[in-house]
């Protein structure tokens, strides 16, 4: 006779079963959860989100131009339906309840929120007016109820974008994309509102290091060479005619298609009708200038610019909108020690202390893709299950009385799913879904008491 059987939805067992927490809905939080609920050890998996909504950087940081990316909701969307797992919303950890209180309810916590702070730019006049960084901006256009208000200044001409990775190319899309491009987008309302107004029409992409040593991935980068409105461009005395030796077989086959795409770019028509997307390299950014608001940014050029001695070794961009678009740092959280250069936090292979784990951007920097992640939850479970043990921890059941009594409106699955019906019959014409961009709207939307 096994001592635990599935019935009706849920582990029955003459035995405890392993509770565990995890920290964050996004693809590291669901990939670990899906691991553990698929795992030999029965456990009980509840998904912690600040929000009423699930999926994290899939709702609210993947751009929302890229539909089919983010269709991997759907796949979370059956995790979140497991019988073993639970969802639950608008509950912030550290705030509604603490660290030492999840633990104490869980055998195990797994922290899967990510790294949600612009690396800082530390240059004079990064805090004037009309300097955003990429984290508020991607934030905006999708939505995210902390960033639906910061109101960007688009009436100006010319735009800097500071960064040469994926987040750069997202943001330089999404700004020279014409109305009828972003018409079958989840983009927020009152994104396209703004760009539909848009004034800017120079886009110019910074990259401290060369064309060669630029992040970007090349399919992101070859698509910017498609857009209806916008011409992409770059100097063709930048472009190296060989990358250095010595790269790993892969990165060079991207590096030299990117290559390639930006010898492409240098032959575009700079005098062709509507935007331009200037791409600049060894342009280390030095200082914001401007009076009362952003009106340029000043660069240092790099030795290794071919253009380094016969061009000024400092020269300024007009800027009306900066969006320093420079990578991502982790939030301190219940005085866990960071690590990386603050882009994670300090941990052993995903752990951090007895029955504490971590995984995703918080694990290992704000790096990878989406299926990155399923590697490490994979491997997190693994490891829970082989050291944790199932205690008869309580479970949620020790929490629920607490966040009710503070007034804590937690949201379930159910209550998602309403939202997103709401969402979705909202749409107009192409558009996925209108998306709730305050937490009052999507509460309301969703029932929850
Ligand atoms: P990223 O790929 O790490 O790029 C950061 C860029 O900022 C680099 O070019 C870096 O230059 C530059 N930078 C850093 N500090 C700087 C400074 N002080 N001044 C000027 N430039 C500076 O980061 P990301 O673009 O935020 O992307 C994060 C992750 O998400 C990446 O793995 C990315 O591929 C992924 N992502 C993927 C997609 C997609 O697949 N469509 C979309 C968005 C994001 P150095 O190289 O010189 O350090």
């Amino acid at each position: 006779m096994p001592d635990s059987r599935v019935t009706g939805g849920l582990w029955m067992s003459e035995h405890p079963i392993l509770q565990v927490a995890v920290v964050g809905s996004g693809p590291s939080g669901f990939y670990a959860a899906a691991a553990l609920a698929g795992s030999q050890t029965p456990c009980r998996i509840d998904i912690f989100e600040r929000l009423p909504s699930p999926y994290g950087l899939i709702r609210a940081g993947v751009a929302p131009d890229h539909q089919t990316t983010k269709s991997i909701q759907d796949v979370f969307g059956e995790t979140a339906r497991h019988p073993a797992v639970r969802f639950i919303g608008n509950v912030e950890i550290g705030r509604d309840i603490s660290l030492a209180d999840l633990r104490g309810a869980y055998d195990a916590v797994v922290l899967a929120s990510g790294v949600p702070e612009d690396a800082p730019l530390g240059i004079a006049g990064a805090d004037l007016p009309g300097v955003h960084g990429a984290a508020a901006f991607v934030g905006w256009y999708n939505g995210h109820p902390d960033f639906s208000g910061l109101a960007p200044d688009l009436a100006g001409r010319s735009a800097v974008i500071l960064g040469n990775g994926n987040v750069a190319l997202d943001v330089a899309r999404i700004l020279s994309r014409t109305e009828e491009e972003l018409a079958a987008s989840d983009i927020a309302d009152h994104a396209a509102e703004a760009l539909a107004r848009s004034g800017l029409m120079h886009i110019n992409v910074m990259g401290r290091r060369g064309p060669g040593e630029a992040k970007f991935t090349n399919v992101e980068l070859q698509e910017i060479g498609t857009l209806q409105g916008a011409t992409a461009l770059a100097d063709a005395r930048q472009i190296p005619e060989d990358l250095p030796d010595g790269l790993p077989p892969r990165d060079r086959r991207m590096r030299a298609k990117n290559l390639d795409c930006f010898r492409r770019f240098a032959q575009s028509d700079p005098g062709a009708p509507g935007r331009r997307i200037r791409f600049g390299f060894f342009a280390r950014p030095i200082a914001i200038l401007g009076t009362g608001r952003v009106e340029a940014v000043r660069f240092a050029r790099a030795e290794q610019d071919p253009l380094f001695r016969s061009a000024p070794d400092e020269f300024d961009i007009p800027a009306d909108i900066v969006i320093a678009s420079i990578g991502y740092r982790a939030r301190p959280f219940s005085g866990l020690p960071l690590a990386e250069g603050e882009r994670a936090l300090a941990n052993d292979d995903g752990r951090i202390e007895d029955g504490l784990y971590v995984v995703g951007w918080l694990k290992r920097g704000p790096s990878g893709k989406i299926a990155t992640n399923r590697l490490d939850g994979d491997a997190i479970a693994e490891r829970i299950v082989a050291e944790c043990t199932a205690s008869g921890a309580p479970g949620f059941s020790a929490l629920a009385e607490r966040l009710a009594d503070k007034g804590v409106r937690a949201s379930n699955f159910d209550h998602w799913l309403r939202m997103d019906a709401a969402e979705i019959a909202a749409a107009r014409g192409p558009a996925p879904r209108r998306k709730f961009t305050t937490i009052a709207d999507m509460l309301r939307a969703g029932g929850v008491a």
